[in-house]
């Protein structure tokens, strides 16, 4: 049995530690349900087969499969399930992983994939397997836990090799910034397959908090359950705070609700006011996959001061913002986000190209994102630093810009990026979905009662879709190519 389960067991058998649907585990019922799914898996795969992908949504036995393959010792590939073939391909190849554990309703999505060996995620039959040997495994600090690719937001999706000694750091640094403790229950509606949701798993084995597993996210469940009292502690992302601000119960959700973690992007301010006035608890937070979850947060009570800050870095992380010659810039000044600390990866599988692009020599890890820190050290993103626009010598921040027109009526999505430009080098250009009618003129006669001049979007591409990564995200990079074409409203 593992240490970090094997401590909960001992310090707290009897403690609920896992919730799906109206089921519950013990500490000791789930290392018991443990044993026998590890069994089962030490049959079918061999001991030399030390990578193994894991492709299904949220459920009890994603959650079993991954607690036992890390028994027996596997580097875990988590898969999200919302990829296309190709993007899956790619992914396996790159991680040169032959195995993959799928769902019973995701088998027929790799009749293609034949050269894969598939073994189907289901329950061990009863007791009837049983380890011959007892296995001593702790988790190696230094040893892959999970290897999870980036979004591919800003290009080809990289293999991020996350260490048990990240998952630990990360689990530790919300706990000192949470006040987490075992009487805590964390509701999971994120995917397991995202570090959102897998970081949710450690901290229940790290801190011995109960844990709560959606199979998706429903709005009305969840809320139902923070209502009456069945979770402390939510972790969700912006679209799924917008719905359950619309579902907010009469009665309020329950005393005994902590916190709502908002990881993945900022909250609007209109949905801020909202979750003011119904005093629920919200935590806003950077961190993405290379940071094995959040790493900077900004408390409900520092948010009416801070409207548009991600916060302050937890315990253990520092920060710097630097310029483009590395340089650290005073308070206030834009620049590149780089951070260090314990819960950051050190490097990307087959990254060997990108350790002197994403890693200083002094352990920096340079995060591709722009912002500044004001003068109390809190921090503001505001663009990703391959979408800034350099136009004549002037940088613009696409999302500056976006969420003015986001403001436009019958606007529904927008985004904006730079378009080469014989004169000014690139220039704004905004690809939106929304009324046909919307032309660049009636945009900018809004959009510069707002905007400096220069920032007025030169054309407007009128969509009826814009192109989005598996987890939903906005892939500028593609409208950047011949790519967009696919988008353009005919
Ligand atoms: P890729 O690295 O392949 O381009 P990705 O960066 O979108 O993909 P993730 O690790 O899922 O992959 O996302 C992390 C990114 O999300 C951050 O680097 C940042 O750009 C953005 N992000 C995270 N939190 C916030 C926040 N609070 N506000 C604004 N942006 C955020
Ligand atoms: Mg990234």
């Amino acid at each position: 049995m593992s240490s970090w389960l094997q401590k909960q067991v001992n310090e707290r058998p009897d403690h609920p530690a896992f919730y799906w649907q109206d089921e519950v585990w013990s500490f000791a019922e789930v290392a018991k349900e443990v044993k026998q799914w590890t069994a089962s898996f030490s049959l079918k795969i061999s001991a030399k087969e030390k990578r193994v992908a894991l492709f299904s949504r949220n459920s009890k036995e994603m959650y079993f499969s991954i607690l036992a393959l890390w028994e027996l010792g596997k580097e875990l590939v988590l898969l999200n399930t919302h990829l296309s073939l190709q993007e899956l391909h790619y992914q396996l190849t790159d991680a040169k992983v032959n195995l993959v554990v799928v769902s019973t309703e995701s088998l027929p999505f790799f009749t293609e994939l034949k050269q894969l060996t598939l073994i189907e995620m289901i329950e061990p039959e009863g007791t009837k397997v049983a380890l011959a040997t007892e296995i001593d495994s702790i988790y190696q600090l230094n040893a892959m836990a999970s290897i999870m690719y980036t979004s591919g937001t800003t290009g080809n999706p990289k293999g991020v090799v996350q260490c048990f000694s990240n998952h630990l750091a990360s689990a530790l640094a919300t706990q000192e910034n949470m006040k987490i403790t075992a009487e805590d229950c964390w509701l999971c509606p994120v995917p397991l397959f995202h570090i959102s949701g897998l970081s949710i798993i450690i901290r229940q084995l790290v801190l011995g908090c109960s844990f709560r597993l959606y199979s998706k996210f429903d709005a009305k469940l969840v809320t139902n359950d923070l209502a009456e009292g069945r979770g402390t502690v939510i972790s969700v992302v912006a679209v799924m705070l917008q719905e359950l601000l619309e579902n907010y119960p009469k009665k309020g959700y329950s005393p005994n609700f902590k916190a709502m973690l908002l990881g993945g992007g900022p909250i609007s301010p209109k949905a801020l006011e909202k979750c003011e006035s119904y005093g629920i608890p919200v935590i806003q937070s950077y961190g993405m996959t290379e940071t094995c979850s959040q790493v900077v947060a900004l408390s409900f009570e520092d948010a009416a001061n801070k409207i548009g800050s991600a916060g302050k870095p937890l315990m253990g992380i520092a920060i710097k913002i630097v310029d483009g010659q590395a340089k650290r810039v005073p308070p206030n000044e834009v620049g590149e986000i780089l951070l260090k600390g314990k819960n950051i990866v050190r490097t990307y599988l087959n990254g060997e190209q990108w350790q002197t692009v994403k890693w200083t020599a002094d352990g920096w890890f340079k995060t591709g994102d722009m912002g500044y820190l004001d003068d109390e050290g809190y921090l503001y993103l505001v663009s990703r630093l391959s979408e800034l626009i350099i136009s004549g010598g002037e940088n613009i921040y696409p999302t500056e810009i976006e969420h003015i027109l986001q403001e436009f009526p019958g606007v529904k999505e927008v985004a904006v990026v730079g378009e080469a430009d014989a004169k000014w080098g690139a220039v704004p250009v905004a690809y939106i979905v929304g009324e046909s009618t919307i032309t660049t003129e009636t945009i900018n006669t809004f959009a510069k009662n707002y905007l400096a001049k220069y920032k007025l979007p030169k054309r407007i591409y009128l969509c009826h879709s814009l192109p989005r990564t598996a987890s939903g995200k906005l892939a500028k990079h593609r409208l950047t190519t011949r790519e967009r074409e696919a988008f353009l409203s005919k």
